[in-house]
């Protein structure tokens, strides 16, 4: 599907800048924040400004296309990959990746209606420890 397509499926009318912020973050899985995604586009798209980006990033956010990372407490990340898996943070180099994980089992008040579940890990990766 292209990302214009999966806009509309989530209600979001597929203008060109929404277009484009979303088609850099199903290209880039490395969880960029909305800076980086503005100084990875504005070179390309001159126009754009950062405020939009932020924008963009939290309308996605919201209607459930992309999930917000909070795994740092400075910054949002941004994830276009929205099914069910685990981020780690190495404190060291900064580095935010992925990982394969199960929910836990949750009991949860009765009625609770879930809208976000996060597993985050932090500590040190492979290249920072020595
Ligand atoms: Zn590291
Ligand atoms: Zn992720």
């Amino acid at each position: 599907m292209t990302s214009a397509e999966i806009l509309q499926q989530h209600g979001i009318r597929p203008s060109l800048t929404r277009v484009i912020i979303y088609d850099y973050l199903r290209a880039h899985r490395t969880h960029p924040t909305a800076d980086e995604i503005y100084q990875a586009l504005s070179p390309t798209a001159p126009t754009l400004s950062k405020t939009t980006v932020y924008n963009t990033v939290k309308l996605l956010s919201a209607s459930g296309v992309i999930k917000t990372i909070t795994i740092e407490e400075q910054q949002a990340r941004f994830d276009a990959c929205t099914d069910i898996h685990g981020h780690g943070l190495c404190t060291k180099c900064g580095k935010v990746f992925d990982f394969d994980t199960a929910l836990p089992k949750m009991s949860l008040p009765e009625g609770f209606d879930i809208l976000a579940t996060e597993v985050y890990c932090t500590g040190t990766c492979m290249d920072c420890r020595e």
